[in-house]
């Protein structure tokens, strides 16, 4: 007879988990049943902010496999909009809820996959009846905000709360739909991920593009008209708005998990080994954003929320599933993102981070071009490096440019992935041609720059 996985959330890393296990299994050794509580499956939450601009136009076009996709080529039985409410170890059962027709089944399974995601953080003032006002993390989330912009009476001003990169994508998706935007911040600083310095650089930008920045600001409350929001109430007065958008970040969804019985970490995630399965628990696998992972640098276990560990966890707890062998050995903190032309990218640790983790540290910031400087549409570029005292060794980077610059965090990435110190950085062979890198390549500028500052 054949064995039974059931996989609970249809997107990144659920999916990414069902059909590597499929590839490996065929229908007589392993039945599929994915449950999904929304209406789609393995679709670029990524891609949310910039459908919600009209820069991507169709909706579809975020949907990298359909339900009937996985259920003709994968023969994985999809339910969609269907809940898992619960969850039996000992009987090895789920609980499912339909949530349109009502009523609920219990499945069983041999081997299950927990792959639910993030939540938005919500804080207790949005919980009530207002509309208009939204957590962002599914494809129906964005689909949500995208009726309520598109619906009479049509919203013009818009207050985002939080500013991470979710928050700060959004307010650039926001302006670009001719909304007018407020930003509001409780920290100094938006984009956290970033020591202050460098985020100082994508504050001036989204500035200029006509974001209305407040940052020291704690929101309290919302007003709210018939029913719908009309303003958010902060500590230093109102800010009228007629859609609000919850940037204050995510945290891993495992209250099913918990309430299971599965181990959760320090930071609130499932606790996983390298292979993506669950600590201790017989039979049961966790990938994506509801899992912890190990800091490389650090050593501490973190809660990073992105689609690039997502698919690769998936993956690799699909390839387990299958009989093969695959390990997620954890992340750096690589992570991109942009604000209209202003592009910034990290990798590794903060300052506040490496001070935190017991570093003693050096860092230095190199002023440069993407481009040499003759060469048209050269722009200025600011790479900031971290590295250990005395050893030299790179223990992050942040970089804020424009014209593809926040790409060139992989290269340092790569180094930072491989111990690599400044000194063997200053070395490297990295392409060069006028319309890509001035001679000194950015990266090597900010290299001997660190070298330099080691030796004072
Ligand atoms: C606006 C936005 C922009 C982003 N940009 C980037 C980016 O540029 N780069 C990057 O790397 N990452 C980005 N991310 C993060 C990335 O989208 C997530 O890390 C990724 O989607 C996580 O995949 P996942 O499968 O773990 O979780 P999810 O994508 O959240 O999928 C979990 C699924 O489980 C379903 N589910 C939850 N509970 C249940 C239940 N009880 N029963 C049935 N189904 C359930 C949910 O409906 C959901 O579809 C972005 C996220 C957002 C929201």
């Amino acid at each position: 007879m054949a064995q039974r996985l059931i996989v609970i959330g249809g997107d990144a890393a659920g999916m990414a988990a069902a059909s590597q296990a499929r590839r490996r299994r065929g229908r007589d050794d392993l039945e599929i049943v994915a449950f999904e509580r929304g209406h789609f499956t393995s679709y670029s939450a990524c891609g949310i902010p910039y459908w919600i601009s009209g820069v991507v136009e169709e909706r579809d076009a975020l949907i990298a496999r359909a339900p009937q996709t996985f259920r003709d080529e994968y023969d994985i039985d999809v339910r969609l909009r269907t809940e898992v409410t619960g969850i039996d170890l000992d009987r090895h059962e789920v609980v499912a809820r339909d949530l349109d027709r009502g009523g609920e089944v219990r499945e069983r399974f041999d081997t299950l996959v927990y792959a639910a995601g993030a939540v938005p953080v919500r804080p207790a003032w949005a919980d009530g009846d207002v509309t208009g006002v939204f957590g962002m993390q599914t494809l129906d989330d964005g689909a949500a905000l995208r009726d309520w912009l598109d619906a009479e009476p049509k919203p013009c001003r818009a207050v985002v709360v939080g500013g991470g990169y979710i928050g700060v994508e959004m307010a650039e998706s926001l302006v670009k739909r001719g909304l007018s935007v407020t930003l509001v911040e409780q920290a100094e600083q938006p984009m956290s991920t970033v020591d202050p310095d460098m985020a100082r650089l994508a504050t001036d930008a989204m500035r200029e593009v006509g974001i209305d920045i407040r940052t020291g600001v704690e929101v309290t409350g919302l007003d709210e008209r018939d029913g719908r929001v009309s303003a958010v109430v902060t500590a230093d007065g109102t800010l009228p708005a007629d859609v609000v958008v919850l940037g204050l970040g995510v945290r891993p969804n495992a209250a099913l998990a918990e309430a299971a019985g599965l181990p959760l970490g320090p930071t609130g995630g499932i606790r996983v080994d390298r292979r993506m399965r669950v600590a201790g628990v017989p039979d049961v696998w966790a990938a994506g954003d509801c899992v912890e992972t190990l800091h490389l640098v650090s050593g501490l276990p973190v809660h990073v929320p992105l689609g690039t560990h997502a698919n690769k966890q998936g993956r690799v707890a699909g390839i387990n599933i299958g009989g093969g062998y695959a390990t997620f050995p954890g992340v750096i903190g690589t992570a991109v993102t942009k604000v209209c032309d202003l592009e910034v990218g990290r990798t590794g640790l903060r300052e506040r981070d490496a001070a935190a983790s017991g570093f003693e540290f050096v860092s230095v910031i190199a002023e440069s071009t993407n481009r040499a400087g003759y060469y048209p549409g050269a722009r200025p570029m600011t790479i900031k490096l971290i590295a250990e005292r005395p050893t030299g060794r790179l223990l992050g980077a942040q970089i804020v440019g424009r014209a593809e610059a926040a790409k060139r965090i992989d290269a340092l990435a790569v180094a930072l992935w491989n111990g690599m110190t400044v000194d063997e950085m200053t070395a490297l062979d990295l392409g060069y041609a006028p319309p890509y890198a001035p001679v000194w390549d950015p990266v090597l500028i900010a290299a001997r720059k660190a070298v330099d500052a080691l030796a004072r």
